[in-house]
Order: C-alpha cells, then sequence, then structure tokens
C-alpha cells in the first residue's frame, strides 16, 4: 500500500506492521528526519557551491564570534569599573563627611577651652560658625547614613538619631560654658569636664561609623571583585566560544578545500607522468574545485583517447589497420631474441602483389586502396595469432611466424597465395578483381640471421619468386651462418 505524503514522497508502510500508530510515528520521524535533510541541504546548498561563499561564512563567523567577545568584554569591563567608581566614591564620601565632623568636634572643644582658659573672646562668634557647621555635617550624615548596613547598626551604642540629640546637648553645654567668665576657675574646668563628657561619646560614635565606612568600603570591594570575575568568566568563555568557531570553521574549510586541492595535485602529477587512466573522486563536484576535478578527469579521458590514437598511429598503417614498417622493424628483432632465448626456428615471409599497378591504373587508385585492404584482411585471417602481419610498404607485406620451421612455413606461404589467389575482391563496380601475390620465405634456425640478413633474404627469396613467374613461393632454402653471403635460392 502506497501512501503520498504531504512533502512529495512515495513511502511504503512496513511490511506487515500491525500496529498503525507505530508504523505512523516511524513515518513521521522519517518524514521529520527528511525534512531536516532538506533543510539542512537549503542552507548548506550556496557553502556547498563555491569555496568563495565558504571562504565568506567562515570570515563572517570569525567576525561575529570577535564582535561577540568584543561586546562581552566591553560590558563586563565597564560594569566592573562602575562598580568600582560607585564603591571608591561613596566611601569617600562617607569618609570625608566623617573627617570634617570629627574636626569640627575637636574645634568645638578647643574653643571651649581657648575661652574658657585663655579668655579668647572670639571663640564666641567662632562656636556660632562652627555650631551651623556641624548641623549641616550632621544632616549630611543623615542622608549618607543609607549607605551603612542595618547589621552595622546594630553594634552601634548610639544610633545616628541619637548622635544628632547628644549633639543637641553639646550645643546646650557650650552654650552654658560660653556665658561663663574665662579664667582658672573650678566652675570652668567643671564646664570643660562637662562639655568633653558629652563630646567623648559623639567622638566615639563617629570613630565608630567611620570603622563601619571602612567595613562598608571593604564590602563593595569584595562585590567589585565578584563582579570583576564573573567578567573574567564571561569573557573566558566568550574567547571558547569564538576559538571553537574559529577552530571549526578552520577545520571544515581546510577539510572541503585541502583534501580536494590534494587530490587535484596529485591528478595533476598523474597526468603529467602519462597515467591517463587516473581519475579523480570528489564527495562535492558542484564546487570550483570538484568542477576543476571534473575538467582534470575529462582532460585526462581525452588525453588517454589521444594517447590511444596517437600510439595507433605510430605503430600501424592507417590503410590496412596492419602493424606498420616502423612496428616491424622494432618486433623482427624482439623476435629474433626471444627465438634465440628459446632455441625455437622463426620464419619471415616477404609478400609481394603482383602487377598491382596495373590494379591502379585499370580501375583507379580507390579500388586499389581497396585491394590492399581484402589482401591485409586475408593475410591476418590466415595467419595464427602469434604471427606478426605488417604492411612494409606499398603493396608489400612482411609476416614474421614466431615457432615455424621450414615446411610449416612454407605451408603458411602456400596457404596465403592461394589465398589471395582464390578470393575475388569486391570494388564496388559488381565485378570482383582477382590479383596474386608473390612470396619469398625465409626459415631461421636459432642463432643464426641478424634481422637485417633475414629481411635481405627473404627480399632475395621475392625477387626469385617474381623472376620465376609470380604468384608463387620460393624458399632461401638451409642457410649458413650469419656471416655467409646468402646461398641459393631453391625454387618452391
Ligand atoms: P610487380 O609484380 O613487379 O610487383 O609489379 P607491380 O606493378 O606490383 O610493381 P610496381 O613496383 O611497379 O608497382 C607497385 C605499385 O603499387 C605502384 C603503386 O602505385 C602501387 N601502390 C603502392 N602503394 C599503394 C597504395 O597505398 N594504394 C594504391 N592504390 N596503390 C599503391
Ligand atoms: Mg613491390
Ligand atoms: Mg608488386
Amino acid at each position: 500500500m502506497k501512501h503520498f505524503s504531504f512533502f512529495g514522497f512515495f513511502r511504503r508502510d512496513p511490511a506487515g506492521a500491525r500496529d498503525l500508530k507505530a508504523a505512523r510515528n516511524s513515518r513521521n520521524r522519517r518524514i521529520g528526519l527528511s525534512q531536516l535533510h532538506r533543510l539542512w541541504s537549503a542552507i548548506a546548498y550556496p557553502f556547498h557551491r563555491s569555496i568563495h561563499i565558504r571562504f565568506q561564512y567562515a570570515f563572517a563567523l570569525a567576525i561575529l564570534g570577535l564582535a561577540v567577545m568584543a561586546v562581552i568584554t566591553v560590558v563586563s569591563g565597564r560594569a566592573l569599573l562602575n562598580t568600582y567608581k560607585h564603591s571608591v566614591e561613596e566611601t569617600n564620601l562617607d569618609i570625608t563627611l566623617i573627617g570634617r565632623l570629627q574636626e569640627s568636634l575637636r574645634e568645638i572643644d578647643h574653643l571651649a577651652y581657648i575661652y574658657l582658659f585663655e579668655g579668647d573672646q572670639s571663640a564666641r562668634s567662632r562656636f556660632k560658625a562652627t555650631e551651623k557647621t556641624v548641623d549641616t555635617q550632621f544632616r549630611q550624615l543623615a542622608a549618607a547614613e543609607m549607605h551603612f548596613g542595618s547589621d552595622n547598626h546594630a553594634h552601634s551604642s548610639i544610633s545616628l538619631p541619637d548622635t544628632t540629640l547628644v549633639w543637641q546637648e553639646v550645643k546646650a553645654e557650650m552654650f552654658n560654658v560660653l556665658q561663663n567668665t574665662p579664667g582658672t576657675t573650678e566652675a570652668n574646668t567643671k564646664g570643660l569636664a562637662r562639655v568633653h563628657a558629652t563630646v567623648d561619646p559623639l567622638y566615639e560614635t563617629i570613630a565608630r561609623y567611620q570603622k563601619l565606612s571602612l567595613q562598608d568600603m571593604q564590602a563593595r570591594l569584595q562585590s567589585a571583585q565578584t563582579v570583576g570575575g564573573q567578567a573574567f568568566y564571561a569573557i573566558l568563555g566568550a574567547i571558547l566560544v569564538g576559538l571553537g568557531l574559529l577552530i571549526g570553521m578552520g577545520l571544515a574549510v581546510g577539510r572541503s578545500v585541502l583534501r580536494p586541492i590534494t587530490k587535484l595535485h596529485e591528478a595533476a602529477h598523474k597526468l603529467v607522468k602519462k597515467d591517463f587512466a587516473h581519475r579523480i573522486t570528489l564527495h562535492n563536484t558542484r564546487d570550483e574545485l570538484g568542477q576543476l576535478g571534473r575538467v582534470l578527469n575529462i582532460a585526462s579521458a581525452t588525453f588517454q583517447r589521444l594517447h590511444r590514437e596517437l600510439e595507433l598511429r605510430a605503430t600501424h598503417d592507417g590503410l590496412t589497420g596492419l602493424f606498420n614498417r616502423a612496428s616491424f622493424d622494432a618486433q623482427l628483432p624482439e623476435q629474433c631474441g626471444i627465438a634465440d632465448r628459446h632455441e625455437r626456428p622463426l620464419a619471415l615471409l616477404m609478400v609481394d602483389v603482383d602487377f598491382f599497378k596495373r590494379v591502379n591504373d585499370d580501375h583507379g587508385h580507390q579500388v586499389g586502396d581497396q585491394a590492399l585492404q581484402a589482401i591485409a584482411r586475408l593475410l591476418s585471417e590466415t595467419t595464427r595469432p602469434g604471427d606478426v602481419v605488417t604492411r612494409y610498404g606499398g603493396e608489400e607485406f612482411a609476416i614474421i611466424l614466431p615457432e615455424s620451421g621450414e615446411d610449416s612455413a612454407m605451408a603458411m606461404a602456400q596457404r596465403l597465395r592461394s589465398a589471395v589467389e582464390y578470393a575475388g575482391i569486391d570494388c564496388g563496380t559488381g565485378k570482383d578483381i582477382s590479383v596474386t601475390v608473390s612470396i619469398g620465405c625465409v626459415n631461421r634456425p636459432p642463432q643464426t640471421l641478424t634481422p637485417d640478413e633475414l629481411v635481405k633474404a627473404s627480399d632475395a627469396a621475392l625477387y626469385q619468386a617474381k623472376e620465376a613467374g609470380r604468384n608463387r613461393v620460393v624458399s632461401a632454402g638451409p642457410l649458413p651462418p650469419a656471416t655467409d653471403p646468402i646461398p641459393q635460392i631453391i625454387a618452391a
């Protein structure tokens, strides 16, 4: 049973599935995966299509990572600096206020003394000014009081509102003292003692406030340190994420660019070394490197074909398809060497078409060509697979017969001669042409004639066949060692 899914896929139910719900779930999962795969393909398409886009992606991501790192660094740094700044400013203010208040209180103490015991009348007016200053400083301290933690106040013997009340008592005491007549009297000594008695707790409280302020500053610095630590980990995290992104992108780009480049490099080397059969297999054939790989494969295939053609042209004759003269010249010494190594005989037949000029003259060169092709076919078909049939030149053919003694070589030569004689050559005019061949046959026992001497001997035998009336085979007969002159030809 086939189902057509919403996304255009044909899906088959699991064979024999009884639990329809399970089958549906499994199908949905597959569709979900295929959707994800499609989505990923759509996203990755431009990435696979171009190295440029790949590098742009990588660059954009690296920039993004660095930008995120920079933003986090700036934000964290600012938070840290603000916390420090705020903390220092606040604490500074508190400590400055307390310091000034302490100075003012000392001044009051001093004024009482210089009035009572030195008779300095200016102490009265200076007290009025100082009293206003202290009032203001208490108000400022009250405003700053919010910066002390509530726990700290729990340990204070006098709270800030209490100190203000005590200050009122100090003021009252000072007014009393300033009414006294200056001089070293008991009343003045007692008055100064009362001023001290009221001012001293104030001092103590103020000193305690100072201590609290310092503790507060330490707490603030502690919290600033915490923020600093958090900022450090945030920056470290951002740097690690950024580095991870960069390394990931670097690996991905490296894999998708460097591997194909290595393969292309290898393929180019193979091409230079004429290994035209080598082909590149690349995972991604859509991008520039993939296309380059395809072009390189096409180039290799073309070179392979051209090389084969060149090789064929260099070793074979274009008209008949037989080995050419150059091939014959290369193969004859080779075959002689093999025969000598194995102590085996070898024979050479030199075949020449009789009166071939007449064929051309009577029927034209095209028919002459067809005749040569037909004769070449006959020679190839009649000889054995190991025999080497070559077009020696013009209408002459040379045939190397490995493993052939004199008798079998002569028998082969006769077979060839009669095959040509009785084969009609179709020249396209509806009337077959008859041609004959003359053959010179030389048998070469191992370690005897050189290739050149062998050719000369076969040529001489062929000449004898022509002289004797053509359409015949002449054997050179048993030959003396290579240095001796060519012996008498025996007509077959
Ligand atoms: P003989 O029996 O003495 O060998 O006589 P012949 O006419 O065959 O010998 P000759 O050397 O006088 O002529 C050889 C002719 O073969 C001349 C040349 O035009 C012809 N010939 C050589 N090569 C080709 C070829 O490739 N195609 C054609 N059509 N003719 C060729
Ligand atoms: Mg000839
Ligand atoms: Mg001829």
